[in-house]
């Protein structure tokens, strides 16, 4: 068993055992949050047909002709703010044909005459151009114009959005409301998406009570499981268990059999070096082959990877600033993973706002706050006292902010990476 390597080869250890989960079929009702397990490709235009995008008349642009201009000869594009407008060639024209959205149109257009068209109605044969109704004025079943009319203008035309056969969307994409809304359009109803990993949660201490309770002396209420499963359902996974047991060996082999069966179990406590630590040795005795423990990290140092049969375990130390952030740096890259996601998006840099001392040989994951400044320039800073049991700095943080092992401090200005949380509201102009 390793123990006690750097954070960048535990990382990458970790997600060298996730697979890409199995592609399902998933209705768009439920689709938000999925991600695409293959790309998608459009059989179809869009628009699939040339349509108005205004309502008013459908015309051709060469009854439309500029003073001194013969009928038919072609118009320069011009906006419609012109001043030489130039005027229609036509006194006034018949109006062949109303078309509503949703209605084909019968009637070709010859010269003098013009079709009545509503936005998102097909354009008649003929027509290649469309003249809002406020420069419309009718009398007794005809149409004058104000302007001309320019080619094109306010015609939607097929395959201006979508061409058929363009690559549309690629494998681990995720899911989004647009991302519905552009499925819908191209008819793909139930979209094949990755599987869901399904996830355990473990809490274990002895002096752990739920948050309904009122702790007895001793005792804490868990606030590990529930944000590691707000964690989860947010990263997108599913939470099948959700379990507390105390620190008996007994306990802990009755609830590792019981969660035998998910993608992925996450402990949180029970892994260090104190007297009653027992999770490492149960799940060893249970015969989980063990890729690490101990990792060149602060927070963190004691965390435990390994694998029971097809299940991948990780022990997350259990003060409450370890856990979430062992969550960050690998629990969510490994359940991006197993969604086909990119499961490290880019860091950001940052410059730093203080001097920082730190031991030498830890990578920290040290929770930051980043800003920019005036001058548009990304800066960051430690967000309060970085103890592993100071909760409430996480709650204040906006970004992790990383301090790379290999230094024993980092002066004012040093460039940094940083991650922003998922729920993070770290917006760059
Ligand atoms: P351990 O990793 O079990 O040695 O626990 C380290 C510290 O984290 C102790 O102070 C525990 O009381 C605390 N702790 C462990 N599990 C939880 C939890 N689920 N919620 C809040 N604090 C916890
Ligand atoms: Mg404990």
């Amino acid at each position: 068993m390793r123990t006690f390597i750097s954070f960048e080869e535990a990382q990458k250890i970790v997600l060298s055992e996730a697979p890409v989960l199995e592609s399902e079929k998933c209705a768009l009702d439920c689709a938000d949050g999925r991600t695409l397990s293959g790309q998608v490709i459009s059989s179809e235009n869009v628009p699939p047909f040339a349509s108005s995008a205004m309502d008013g008349f459908a015309v051709r642009s060469s009854d439309f002709v500029r003073q001194g201009q013969e009928p038919g000869q072609r118009q320069r594009q011009e906006p419609d703010q012109g001043i030489d407008r130039g005027t229609s060639g036509h006194l006034s024209f018949e109006i062949i044909e109303h078309i509503a959205a949703g209605v084909v149109p019968t009637k070709p257009l010859t010269s003098g005459t013009c079709a009545r068209i509503m936005t998102g109605a097909p354009i008649p044969a003929g027509a290649d151009s469309v003249i809002p109704r406020e420069r419309a004025e009718e009398v007794g079943g005809r149409v004058r114009f104000s302007g001309v009319a320019e080619q094109g203008k306010h015609i939607r035309p097929v395959g201006e959005d979508i061409g058929m056969g363009s690559t549309v969307f690629s494998a681990g994409t995720l899911i989004t409301p647009p991302v519905i809304g552009m499925l819908a359009t191209l008819g793909i109803h139930t979209p094949d998406v990755v599987r869901r990993p399904v996830v355990a949660i473990v809490s274990s201490g002895d002096e752990i009570v739920a948050p309904d309770k009122t702790p007895g002396p001793g005792q804490i209420r868990n606030s590990n499981g529930p944000g590691l499963r707000a964690q989860v359902l947010q990263a997108g996974g599913i939470c099948s268990a959700f379990e507390h047991c105390p620190d008996d060996p007994g306990a802990i082999r009755r609830v590792i059999e019981s969660v035998r069966g998910a993608d992925l179990v996450l402990f949180s406590g029970g892994v260090s070096v104190g007297d009653h630590d027992y999770v490492k040795d149960v799940l060893g005795e249970m015969g989980m082959e063990m890729l690490f423990w101990k990792v060149k990290q602060r927070p963190g140092k004691p965390l435990v990877f390994g694998k029971l049969g097809h299940t991948l375990v990780l022990g997350l130390p259990g003060n409450p600033v370890s856990s979430a952030m062992c969550f960050s740096m690998y629990a969510q890259p490994l359940i991006r993973r197993f969604l086909g996601q990119n499961p490290t998006p880019e860091p950001l840099k940052a410059f730093l706002t203080d001097d920082i001392k730190k031991v030498e040989e830890l990578h920290y994951f040290s929770r930051g706050f980043a800003f920019q400044d005036n001058e548009g320039t990304l800066k960051v800073s430690l967000k309060g006292p970085q103890g592993s049991n100071l909760y409430s700095s996480v709650v204040k943080a906006n970004c992790i902010l990383h301090l790379p092992a290999g230094k024993a401090s980092l002066a004012r200005g040093s460039a940094v990476f940083i991650d922003r949380f998922p729920w993070s509201d770290l917006y760059l102009a």
